[in-house]
């Protein structure tokens, strides 16, 4: 149970004072997940990624072109706009003139804030146009008292449509101010070397920073915090490891009939990487210690064939298997390969979601109870308290970064002495699959199976964005198949990332129905019915945000436009390009980017161009632009991480992992006081699902 002093911060962020329904909901939105809403503890561990110094208060004449200043200037005049174009608000100091720049702008309200002959104080950046400064739409627009109100630093969230800054400020100072006094769990003469604060300081600091400084990840704040985190990790790691290995495995011995009934059935060979890696797995499973491996390749490398021939392997000795997959669309698409090959075999599957009928799902219980069925697909249904099987083997987790520790857990929970195969198109190095996923056992699909083509792939500057849709059109007349990919709409409602939405509609005017469109907001149903459509080629474009980015297979798609490319990291890029090239069809990938780019950015392209092997471009970007974005982190925090960052953090890692070895070498049932106080971290960076294996719990 989860000890009631922390209470406060898993109540939901809503209830926070000063935190309207609106708001609310809007959190849930950027914060919360599918089954819970935001809390006040995901606000206190949602820290700002930059801030804006309005400390920075120059003279008209000497504000720095490009940067963010806050200037006392007087409104000289307004000029509303003639036809459509913006609203202007003229001003000076005794150094220079300012233009101020609304885009559909509220006459009364500009010019109530902004009255000709006063003073004011505008906040924003300030930009050369035409060879005048101006500021578009500034920040804030303040009188003397409201500038003395203006917090010097202000900090910078992440954001979602319609979220505004100071409605995030406010959240987050409410849920500070709910923070209860913790017990410190850090050793004290480890807190006093590394010169850092108490966690409650130093999340106070965070969201209130004095200096930008305050705010960057190596600086005494943010490392506390990620420590924090990273020390979590490493003891609910360490807490699995300790119990799997007391616990003994189970030989699962078989001759491998049924694995060479399906090697008959398909309709190809398998790469020699294919056969080393089942090899390695039925090695683990034969024995009697306990498998935990990874199996790591590009997207298209062809994991599915070997899960099932592992699953396969552990249904010859007796026992059933299991595949867990992130999402919806992939666990039904799994399901349907592996279905016929599965059947070719005698093997009796089934698939589990979160959406099956009442009656269905009742059904497939029964059959897992009893041992009437040998596989099961499905989600995280699979892990759902009333799931039994009567003899589980084999836990299969597809993309395994994108679960928890305790849901990856929770399926090899489900039987005794269950082999775990993880499974994870992102490849990452070595030493870094290690210090995310503990002490697993790995294995490597680096080769594409035969008969792929080369992806063409080219980038190509958004403004020449004509002649691509002119391009897709001629595709299409001959049978291609597109994907579009949008980045996710993500900061202030003025951003101008292109959204999905508009694209589709944008694309609709030249292709009519032919446009498809699915983004993370949809519900379940109507995304799989868009992939349907474009699966079966009632659709031929699919404008998509990335949440095709994971698994999805349409062999007949050749074309991948991904527009912003330069948004996206390397990873990610890549991965979204894995969609295409999946058949025997020659296909090509445009990277739209919006320039200029910098000499990062245009190296990524520069790789992606150069090769399609996931494990060279996860090692480019290893050197490019450090581990936390090889692992597709986004803003801040590796797969799983909300602060820590592998790039930046390694050390602290290193650090987390010697501290986690010598807290549970010493405390292995986390008993001692300071045990109790760890248990409370557990509790906050939700990795408590470990203590659930200690006998005191
Ligand atoms: P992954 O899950 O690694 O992204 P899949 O298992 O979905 O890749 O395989 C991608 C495609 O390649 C599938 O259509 C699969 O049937 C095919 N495939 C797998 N192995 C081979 C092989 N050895 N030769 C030819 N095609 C293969
Ligand atoms: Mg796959």
């Amino acid at each position: 149970m989860r000890p009631s002093l922390l209470d406060s911060l898993f109540a939901s962020a809503s209830a926070l004072p000063g935190v309207g329904p609106k708001t609310g909901k809007l959190l849930d939105r950027l914060l919360g997940e599918a089954d819970r809403p935001a809390r006040a503890l995901d606000l206190l561990l949602h820290i700002p990624f930059s801030s804006i110094d309005r400390r920075n208060r120059p003279k008209v004449a000497q504000a720095p072109i490009g940067a963010v200043s806050t200037l006392k200037v007087k409104v000289v005049e307004h000029r509303p706009p003639r036809a459509k174009g913006p609203w202007r608000v003229l001003t000076e100091d005794e150094t220079g003139d300012l233009t101020l720049v609304f885009f559909r702008a509220n006459s009364g309200w500009i010019e109530k804030a902004l009255p000709v002959g006063e003073t004011r104080w505008v906040s924003g950046l300030v930009e050369l146009y035409d060879g005048y400064r101006q500021m578009v739409h500034p920040d804030r627009i303040l009188d003397e008292a409201g500038l003395a109100a203006l917090p010097p630093v202000e900090p910078v969230y992440g954001l979602t449509e319609g979220l505004f800054p100071r409605a995030m400020a406010k959240a987050a100072a409410a849920a500070l101010a709910r923070l209860p006094q913790l017990p410190e769990w850090l050793d004290e003469n480890f807190l006093r070397a590394a010169h850092w604060e108490s966690l409650g300081a130093s999340l106070s600091r965070l969201h209130h920073p004095q200096t930008p400084q305050d705010l960057a990840p190596e600086e005494k704040y943010v490392a506390r915090l990620a420590f924090d985190e990273l020390l979590s990790h490493q003891l609910a790691l360490r807490l699995v490891r300790r119990k799997m290995q007391v616990l003994q495995g189970r030989a699962q011995k078989a001759p491998g009939a049924l694995a060479a009934k399906i090697l008959a059935a398909l309709p190809f060979d398998l790469t020699s990487d294919q056969k080393k890696a089942v090899a390695e797995i039925v090695g683990d499973l034969s024995s009697e210690k306990r498998m935990l491996r990874l199996l790591q390749g590009d997207v298209g490398s062809g994991k599915t064939v070997v899960a099932l021939l592992a699953m396969a392997h552990v249904v010859e000795a007796g026992r059933q298997a299991a595949l867990m997959a992130p999402t919806e669309i992939l666990a039904r698409q799994h399901f349907a390969t592996l279905a016929p090959l599965a059947g070719a075999a005698g093997l009796r599957v089934a698939l589990m979601t979160g959406r099956d009928k009442a009656a269905e799902r009742r059904a497939t219980l029964e059959a897992l109870a009893s041992g009437a069925l040998d596989l099961v697909v499905g989600t995280h249904a699979l892990v759902q308290d009333d799931v039994a099987f009567a003899r589980l083997g084999l836990a299969v987790i597809d993309e395994q970064h994108r679960f928890g520790v305790h849901q990856r857990l929770s399926l090899s929970e489900k039987g005794e002495a269950v082999d775990v195969l993880a499974m994870t198109a992102t490849p990452i190095p070595r030493t870094l699959a290690l210090a995310f996923f503990g002490d697993m056992d790995l294995s490597a699909l680096r080769e594409k199976p035969p008969g792929r083509q080369r992806i063409d792939t080219r980038a190509v500057s958004v403004e020449r964005i004509d002649e691509v849709v002119a391009g897709l059109g001629r595709a299409i007349k001959a049978g291609a198949r597109v994907y579009w990919v949008c980045p996710l709409v993500e900061g202030s409602e003025e951003s101008d990332l292109a959204a999905a939405q508009d694209r589709a509609e944008d694309l609709r005017k030249f292709f009519g129905d032919r446009v498809g469109l699915v983004h993370g907001q949809m519900k379940g149903r109507d995304k799989d019915a868009a992939m349907e459509d474009f699966s079966r080629g009632a659709t031929k474009i699919l404008v998509a945000t990335t949440v095709i980015e994971v698994g999805v297979n349409v062999p007949e798609a050749t074309v991948m436009v991904i527009e912003h490319a330069e948004r996206f990291g390397l990873a990610q890029l890549h991965q979204l390009r894995g969609r295409v090239g999946r058949g025997t069809e020659k296909s090509s990938c445009i990277l739209l980017y919006a320039g200029p780019l910098n000499e990062t950015a245009k190296a990524r392209l520069e790789i992606l161009r150069e090769t399609e092997d996931g494990f060279r471009i996860a090692e480019e970007d290893l050197r490019l632009r450090g581990e936390g974005e090889v692992l597709g982190a986004r803003q801040s925090g590796a797969p799983g991480f909300k602060i820590a960052r592998l790039d930046l953090h390694a050390d602290l890692l290193r650090a987390a992992r010697e501290e986690a070895e010598k807290i549970l070498d010493a405390d292995p049932e986390l008993l001692s006081q300071r045990g109790q106080n760890l248990r409370l971290l557990l509790y906050l960076f939700e990795r408590d699902q470990a203590l659930k294996l200690l006998r005191a719990g």
